[in-house]
């Protein structure tokens, strides 16, 4: 098959990885940088343009769209989709995973595991917003925040409050959390394709640090997930509407808990970890189900 990745930088440990193990398959596998894509969108036949060449036919498209790029990623992504590429996640659950706060708003109506969660943009209502997610310490979070940067913890309320005004007066979409202590600053990465986690590793934060992200000094090790936390993974990457994603979870006293649902997981910590070839498995995954028009929004 032909298969474009969409990344802005080959040589990155994911990108390169998914290259190396598609062209190990027998697939041609081109990275395509998505900035340098622009759209024709033109009635019945749109197509996508790149260092002025329209581009060929794909079967399938991964899309390893930064966060900070989400808006034009995404669309390159949708114009793809327009022409009946098979995309692995679908544009609008890409958008949707982006949106802390869309997301927890879309798995707390089906029934998932989260902490609980505020949200206000007037700083009036703070107190209460305090009150009602158990009180301090609480964890304060950037709605766009990746990387563990922009998350916040609050160890009283008096903190919380200056903290919570002090985004608020940047102007800054935040959400405040209970602060799930028992998980001792661990979380529990689940890799899922096509419906299945395939992969899982406890992160761990450096000493002191409440964050486990690896770009926070965390380190990783495979873990063995319990029946419930297997099931919460993957109703998390179904609500989402992803075929690929990371679930990251949470240990609490009342089972596991969903934080978030990364659309563009990385490879490299989880390959390192568990030994095994993640990558092949996208792959793998794009053989049973890519079809022509097979990318449908799914609406949640
Ligand atoms: P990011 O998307 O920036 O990685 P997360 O919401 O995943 O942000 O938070 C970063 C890390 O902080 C998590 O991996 C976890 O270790 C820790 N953390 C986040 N929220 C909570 C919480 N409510 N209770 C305990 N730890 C948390």
């Amino acid at each position: 098959m032909k298969i474009a990745i969409l990344s802005r930088n080959p040589k990155l440990y994911s990108t390169r990885r998914l290259k190396e193990a598609g062209e190990a398959l027998g697939h041609e596998v081109d990275i395509i940088d998505t900035l340098h894509c622009y759209m024709d969108i033109t009635s019945s036949r749109p197509t996508v343009r790149y260092h002025g060449q329209e581009l060929p036919k794909y079967d399938a498209i991964i899309p390893r769209i930064g966060a900070s790029v989400t808006f034009y990623g995404t669309a390159v992504a949708r114009q793809f989709e327009m022409m009946g590429t098979f995309n692995i996640n679908d544009s609008v659950a890409i958008s949707r995973s982006r949106d802390k706060l869309r997301s927890l708003q879309l798995l707390s109506r089906k029934g998932i595991g989260l902490p609980r969660t505020g949200f206000a943009s007037k700083p009036d209502n703070i107190k209460d917003l305090i009150k009602n997610v158990g009180g301090a310490p609480v964890v304060i979070k950037l709605l766009e925040g990746t990387q563990g940067i922009g998350v916040v913890l609050a160890d009283t309320a008096k903190a919380a409050e200056a903290i919570i005004e002090a985004f608020m007066g940047l102007k800054a979409n935040i959400l405040v959390q209970e602060f799930i202590k028992e998980a001792g600053g661990a979380d529990i990465r689940c890799l899922v394709i096509g419906g299945k986690v395939v992969a899982a590793m406890k992160r761990q934060g450096a000493e002191g640090e409440f964050r486990s992200n690896l770009h926070r000094g965390g380190s990783a090790e495979v873990v063995k997930l319990s029946k419930e936390e297997r099931e919460t993974a993957i109703n998390a990457a179904k609500i989402m509407g992803l075929n690929f994603c990371g679930v990251d979870l949470l240990r609490s006293q009342n089972g596991p808990m969903v934080m978030e649902v990364n659309s563009s997981p990385g490879l490299e910590g989880i390959e390192n970890a568990t030994g095994k070839n993640i990558a092949g498995m996208v792959f793998d995954f794009i053989e049973k189900k890519s079809k022509p028009k097979a990318t449908k929004a799914i609406v949640a």
